[in-house]
């Protein structure tokens, strides 16, 4: 790969930047590959993939900064995985699985608390899915401001099965209205992207210091608007993949001056590999992660607590309009734990949202543009459910619900959304399922099998000879 030298010469003087390192990491063809399992995700015997050691590769080793990250020591066809479609794990980068750290070091009661958690340049989802497994009991809203980016934001929820975690599309700016809402905000800024070179060397072609310092203006805007948005005592998460300073350390400290955000520093160990920074003028501590110190790319990552005095805009709270008592106890019949749950009817469709959260979600949508909130249980035609591919997908649902297990080459046809025969006693609705993991719906009749796997997760590629 060709490092341009304005690269090389701007980064001369970055905290842990060394020339030769950095020059021979990105002349090297290794690829790091690693994946976050979900912790969320069981089979029917109630066992995660992890425990059930069917993670898609051999694994070389734990990402010591994630319980569920896993470097693979090949990168396999996830396209051909049914359990990469069953949402059992999702394709991250390592080094930004070190949120991880951040927020066991903020909230150490993180997997029990009902916070309130943004996400404010979401998608596709890696950070946003990693805070919906790390606060269970939380509500996390997940935000893109570009619509088609946005809609790859409610896949990757959906394969997920976040059921605390809802989708918006809005310009950071709209969030000035939700004053002091939430606990902690996660700003993974749009960034000139160095740190992603060995991934994507295309990057080196739209590099350019004018870029760089377009980007930093732009990740100050990002940051002035969801700022207010804190409550007093909240956190701020704020990360890149540059290795620029004018993108991270320079932004601390303009966090530091303009709005009296206070550092907060994060245990490290030292076999980590990362370096820590401290930004020039107001000693903010920030993490940085170099290819050449660690099995990871570029990443920049800092965190701060709002301690100035900040007013709480109280949003009302809005009650779900009631559905009928019948529609209920259908609803209630498909769900694992009906009591958890509000339902509700939107455009034919009901959906399920977390009791405990439903009343703020309708409060946000009077506010926030919203792609997706609960999860949609299905429609109810002549008091019987049709079920929505959601509920096959999130994991609330029922385990009075029928099961067809198929075996790999026949779960890919169904991905494919290719008529399957299987000879089976069962008829009706079931749930299709590979080791055990649901992958979506079917419908048995005397001669056939309907498919009902989504037209958009269908996979596209024709399957390789090999399956
Ligand atoms: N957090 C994501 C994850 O872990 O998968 C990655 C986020 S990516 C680094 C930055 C995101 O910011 C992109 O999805 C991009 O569309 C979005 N973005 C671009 N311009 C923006 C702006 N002006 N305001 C807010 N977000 C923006």
């Amino acid at each position: 790969m060709i490092l341009i030298k304005e690269l090389l010469d701007s980064l001369q003087g970055a905290p842990g930047f060394s020339e030769p390192a950095f020059v021979e990491a990105h002349s090297s063809v290794e690829q790091v590959t690693s994946i976050r399992v979900n912790p969320f995700k069981r089979n029917t015997e109630g066992a995660s993939i992890a425990e059930l050691e069917q993670l898609p590769a051999e694994t070389l080793s734990a990402v010591p900064w994630c319980a569920n990250g896993y470097y693979l020591a090949e990168r396999p066809s996830f396209t051909f995985d049914p359990l990469f479609h069953a949402g059992c794990y999702y394709v991250q980068e390592a080094s930004s699985m070190f949120l991880e750290q951040v927020i066991k070091t903020c909230f150490p009661g993180h997997s029990t608390a009902p916070l309130k958690v943004l996400d404010l340049c979401a998608a596709p989802g890696g950070k946003a899915t990693h805070l919906s497994a790390l606060f269970p009991a939380g509500l996390v809203v997940a935000n893109e401001v570009i619509g088609s980016r946005a809609g790859i934001l409610v896949e990757n929820a959906i394969r997920w099965g976040s059921e605390n975690m809802m989708v918006t599309c809005n310009d950071p700016s709209v969030f000035r209205k939700l004053e002091g809402f939430f606990d902690l905000i996660v700003v993974d800024a749009p960034c000139s992207g160095s740190g992603m070179l060995r991934k994507d060397p295309e990057v080196m072609n739209e590099w350019s210091q004018a870029h760089v310092a377009h980007c930093s203006k732009r990740q100050r805007r990002i940051l002035e608007d969801g700022w207010p948005a804190l409550k007093e005592g909240g956190v701020l998460v704020y990360a890149t993949c540059s290795y620029s300073k004018e993108e991270n350390e320079d932004i601390a400290d303009w966090l530091s001056t303009t709005l009296q955000a206070v550092p907060v520093s994060i245990p490290l160990h030292p076999e980590w590999g990362i370096v820590e920074s401290i930004s020039p003028l107001h000693n903010c501590n920030g993490y940085r992660f170099y290819p050449y110190n660690l099995k990871g790319e570029g990443l920049y990552i800092a965190c701060f607590r709002k301690t100035s005095n900040s007013s709480e805009m109280a949003v009302p709270l809005k009650k779900m309009p009631p559905i009928n008592r019948a529609s209920v106890d259908i609803l209630a019949d498909a769900v694992a734990d009906p009591a958890y749950w509000c339902f509700t009817e939107e455009q034919e469709a009901y959906r399920a949202l977390p009791a405990a959260w439903s009343e703020t979600i309708n409060a946000l949508k009077s506010v926030l543009h919203v792609k997706k909130a609960g999860v949609t249980l299905g429609k109810i035609i002549k008091k019987l459910l049709i079920p929505d591919h959601e509920l096959a997908a999130g994991n609330l649902v029922s385990d009075r619900f029928q099961c067809l297990e198929l075996g790999k080459a026949q779960a890919i046809e169904y991905l494919q959304k290719k008529n399957i025969t299987v000879s089976t006693a069962l008829n009706g609705w079931c749930l299709i399922t590979y080791k055990g993991f649901r992958l979506g719906w079917a419908k048995i009749l005397p001669n056939r099998i309907n498919n009902y796997y989504p037209q958009r997760f269908r996979i596209l590629k024709p399957s390789p000879p090999s399956l």
